[in-house]
């Protein structure tokens, strides 16, 4: 399964993280997480619940953060959010775009320390 590979990186890259500043424990983890990324929140959240035992990490949550895909309308010349990931056109005019600004995202952006820690 794809999201267990994913899951795994993500508790590598958290360890880190929380040994840099010092963290003792981490209560949560904050993961911003694209419509287009192609991964299963559900399965990443399954994945996640797994792969924490026996590690510095065991009993963390994972936060997940959706973020909607944003594209730019070269008619409109904006950007829009997409209702939908798909169909990747302009929601307010109707053409086609392929230029994604926002959605691809899988990106760990904050770690909250548990009681311990100052
Ligand atoms: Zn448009």
């Amino acid at each position: 399964m794809h999201e267990l590979s994913i899951a795994h990186s993500l508790v590598e890259i958290a360890i880190e993280a929380a040994d840099n500043a010092g963290m003792k424990e981490v209560k949560s983890l904050y993961l911003k997480l694209g419509a287009l990324s192609g991964v299963v929140k559900e399965a990443l959240e399954f994945s996640f619940d797994v792969v924490i035992e026996g590690t510095p990490l065991e009993g963390a949550r994972l936060i997940i953060e959706d973020v909607p895909v944003k594209v730019f309308c070269p008619d409109c010349q904006e950007a829009h959010i997409l209702p939908e990931p798909f169909p990747m056109r302009c929601p307010e005019c109707g053409t086609k775009t392929g230029e994604v600004l926002e959605g691809r995202e899988m990106e760990l952006y904050a770690l909250e320390g548990g009681e311990g820690d100052a």
